[in-house]
């Protein structure tokens, strides 16, 4: 069955543990002694069932390291498996998605239906938005505090739409639900008829799992050129789409044309290779290529020497604007300098940072316009994350990750 990889964002105290315990336990996701475990502890304890516990024991287990098979939570609907990767929580969600260690492919923002829209929801949408996320839920929560009025939640839907329309990102549905009694979760909530749409697992499953990389056009960034006998031979890994013996090709940066003379691999001569394979070609024309080209077709990516982008600044080490800096593209290595930070925010409080806009510190994630000092191959990120995303070198320390957005 295929794989979701999801986070949850929000407000503290706004449900999102409330919400996990509920999803684990409403698909059935759980070991049943798990479940009896935690009822024993509320009971104990002279409450009702507190779901949020569900993920406290979970994450406790994790900390102490007694379960393995709770290293990754998920649950599973009839339609696929959903991962919930990290919460940002955790200082090491953005650095995490923004290097690629993780990438969610949809995010769930939680609200408090009676507290409303804060400036920490605030906060983690604008997380969404910097890391590229198209897929998004939003959901107003706690709607029993609210008598479950339509009105209520139609002001709070209506705030965070302006808010998100500021950030050019659009809900991909906005739910009113009450984890705490699973109402519009799994099943449709009979306390709220007003509401037309669809429950939640319903909508999460109308969302499209990331694109095999095979599928898409070709990129294969040249790692290394040598010769065997009179063979010159380009290798390196394909990261999107496949590879023909008689393909057409185009090498960029410098846009020349040939065609595959052959495949090669190791002791076998394949007349094609895809997205993840390491190969070697060989091609018709003795054209010069060399490590950092990227041989393409399809749909070509772009090449320019201006980028804008969110960095993340990860070196103890402070870097001011217009000093030079090695950006590292797949296999692309050129020189650089940020000539412009357009904003940046502290990444764990995710305050705005206004003073010293022309440096970067650690643990900073900044908007900004770099400027390399030779053509650079680019994605977009949401189509080859491989060649949308970079890290800057210096002294061949990795001190920043970013991913490119225009
Ligand atoms: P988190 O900090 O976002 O993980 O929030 P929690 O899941 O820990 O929830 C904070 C508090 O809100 C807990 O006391 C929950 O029981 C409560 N809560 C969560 N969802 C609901 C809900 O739908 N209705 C009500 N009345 N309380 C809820």
């Amino acid at each position: 069955m295929e794989n979701m990889d999801i986070v949850f964002v929000g407000h503290v105290d706004h449900g999102k543990s409330t919400l996990i315990g509920r999803l684990l336990y409403d698909t059935n996701s759980l070991p049943k002694d798990k479940i009896e475990e935690v009822k024993k502890t509320c009971e104990a304890l002279g409450k009702d069932m507190e779901f949020g516990f569900i993920l406290d024991n979970l994450q406790e287990e994790r900390e102490q390291g007694i379960t393995i098979d709770t290293c990754q939570i998920f649950f599973k609907t009839p339609k696929r498996n959903y991962v919930i990767i990290d919460a940002p929580g955790h200082v090491e969600f953005i650095k995490n998605m923004i290097t690629g260690a993780s990438q969610a492919e949809a995010a769930i923002l939680i609200i408090d239906a009676n507290e409303g829209v804060k400036e920490q929801t605030k906060r983690h949408a604008y997380i969404l938005g910097m890391l590229g996320l198209k897929q998004i839920i939003v959901l107003i929560n706690k709607m029993d505090l609210a008598d479950y009025k339509e009105e209520r939640f139609n002001e709070v839907k209506q705030d965070i739409a302006l808010f998100f329309e500021k950030l050019n990102l659009k809900p991909s549905y906005t739910i009113p639900v009450a984890a705490k009694y699973g109402e519009n979760i799994a099943k449709e909530s009979k306390k709220m008829v007003w509401y037309k749409g669809k429950t939640f697992l319903n909508c999460l499953d109308t969302f499209k799992v990331k694109k095999r990389n095979s599928d898409k056009a070709l990129r294969f960034p040249i790692q290394d050129a040598y010769k065997i006998d009179d063979k010159r031979i380009f290798s390196g890994r394909i990261e999107s789409g496949t590879i023909r013996q008689g393909d057409e090709i185009t090498i960029l940066p410098q846009n020349t044309k040939t065609k595959v003379k052959s495949v090669e691999k190791f002791l076998e001569k394949p007349t094609m290779a895809e997205a993840g394979e390491s190969i070697g070609i060989t091609t018709e024309d003795p054209l010069f290529i060399e490590r950092g080209n990227i041989v393409c077709n399809g749909n070509l990516p772009m090449v320019t020497d201006r980028i804008k982008a969110n960095v993340f600044w990860m070196s103890k080490k402070d870097f001011n604007i217009n000093e030079i800096i090695i950006l590292k593209l797949a296999t692309q290595e050129v020189s650089a300098k940020i000539e412009k930070i357009e904003k940046k925010i502290n990444s764990s409080t995710l305050e705005e940072i206004k003073e010293d806009i022309d440096m970067l510190r650690n643990n900073e994630v900044g908007t900004m316009i770099i400027k390399t000092l030779s053509p650079v191959v680019i994605d977009d990120f949401n189509y080859v994350p491989e060649l949308g995303r970079f890290v800057f070198e210096k002294n061949m320390i990795t001190c920043a990750g970013g991913i490119i957005t225009e």
